[in-house]
């Protein structure tokens, strides 16, 4: 694992961070910007133990990587807060580790996932578009009135795991739990448009990436869902790796090779990360044709996508491929995080929908016809928002436009 005392010391306190960090921005606090978080880290690790408040503080970091962005001694904040969660067990309480260990493995994932089937009519009322529920009253780290998405009767992987590919290509379909379990739609527009292709992805059996584990610092669990990943797609007759998700490409392009590089699967995390392809990216580069839309969109780069998938933001130019307008943006929200975070919008719900209104807001006055992203966390984030706003627009995953 990366020794990051070096890396500490080259931050210069010249405070750009606080220019463009979505927390410090809400609560002008000096311990909820980078500048703060490092030497609170700093200041830990001198002393050799983080204290309570140490491990809160750093859970309040959205890990959006924004002041990464303006860095000029090019810190990696989001990556030294994760780790010194993991070193500090940060806020980990009974109900995340559970959810960590059952995320990692297919089969307890399909269990927990047909038990929330079970419970969800009782637990929420059907939102207006429904497209989910709100919840009726408060859940260990789920506040009352938040949207949660349908569960499917019938998921998207329960349909299609196993299948084999078809084609001129050797392509996989890693579809992360958002796309795989809940959101049955994602998976069925990529099919749509890869047979327009003369393709078939295979979908091999798979559970989680393992980021919210490895975001919460449960790196434990989160190897244990990497090492799943690479029995799955670890094969040589696999020649890419398609991912929908922001999130889920982010981690196994990038953070899958940190995570396991003191393991023996070192060697076969760097081979599949390779793989791995964001499914825009890998349309835009194999010659796909989009269909004609005449829609204004407006479009949310999930924060993955700014600072961890290779090739960027590859959605916003096919969209404008298909003719549809793209609505501009103010620029001091054009890059904001939509507050989800990972384990920030479970530890800090209410400061992650404040986060996001400002984004959300900024989208609706731009009066789109459909608000579109890549990443099924900020689906989830981007839904609750607009439903709190009243606002009866559609949010989309890109792949669901682009398959006409
Ligand atoms: S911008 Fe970078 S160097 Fe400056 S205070 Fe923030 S983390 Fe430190
Ligand atoms: S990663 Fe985002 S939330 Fe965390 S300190 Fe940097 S700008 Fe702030």
């Amino acid at each position: 694992m990366t020794d990051w005392v070096a890396e500490l010391a080259r931050c210069t306190r010249c405070g750009a961070c606080r220019e463009v960090c979505p927390v410090f921005a809400l609560t002008l606090r000096e311990p909820d910007v980078a500048r703060g978080r490092l030497a609170r880290i700093e200041a830990a690790d001198a002393s050799g133990r983080l204290t309570h408040a140490d491990r809160r503080a750093l859970t309040r970091c959205l890990q959006c990587g924004r002041c990464r962005e303006v860095c000029k001694a090019d810190v990696r904040v989001p990556q030294i807060v994760r780790d010194a969660k993991y070193r500090g067990g940060a806020g980990m309480g009974a109900a995340q580790q559970s959810i960590t260990y059952l995320l990692a493995d297919p089969e307890r994932l399909r269990k927990l996932t047909d038990r929330a089937r079970q419970f969800a009519v009782a637990l929420g009322r059907a939102t207006t578009d429904g497209s989910g529920m709100r919840l009726r009253f408060a859940l260990p780290y789920l506040e009352a009135g938040r949207y949660l998405p349908k569960l499917p009767k019938q998921s998207y992987l329960s349909r299609t795991t196993g299948r084999t590919a078809q084609g001129e290509r050797r392509l996989a379909l890693f579809l992360g739990c958002g796309a795989g379990r809940i959101f049955t739609g994602v998976g069925e527009a990529l099919d749509t448009i890869l047979a327009t292709m003369n393709l078939t992805a295979a979908v091999p059996e798979q559970a989680c990436c393992g980021l919210p584990a490895w975001g919460m610092g449960a790196d434990d669990a989160a190897r244990e869902a990497l090492a799943n990943f690479l029995t799955a797609f670890g094969g040589e007759s696999i020649e890419t790796i398609l991912s929908p998700c922001a999130s889920c490409t982010a981690m196994l392009q990038q953070e899958m090779t940190e995570a396991l590089s003191d393991t023996p699967l070192a060697d076969a995390a760097r081979i599949v990360a390779a793989k791995v392809s964001d499914v825009f990216v890998w349309l835009r580069e194999n010659d796909f044709h989009p269909p004609r839309l005449s829609l204004r969109v407006a479009v949310h780069v999930p924060c993955h996508t700014r600072r961890g998938v290779r090739g960027g933001d590859a959605l916003t130019p096919l969209l404008r491929a298909t003719g549809a307008r793209i609505v501009e943006l103010p620029a001091e929200t054009a890059a904001d995080c939509c507050g989800m975070g990972g384990s920030f919008g479970v530890f800090h719900p209410q400061e992650a929908r404040e986060i996001g209104r400002k984004k959300m807001a900024a989208m609706l006055a731009a009066r789109p016809d459909v608000i579109v992203t890549s990443c099924t966390g900020c689906l989830v984030q981007l839904r609750d928002l607009a439903d709190h706003f009243g606002a009866t627009v559609p949010v989309r995953h890109g792949l669901e436009l682009l398959s006409g």
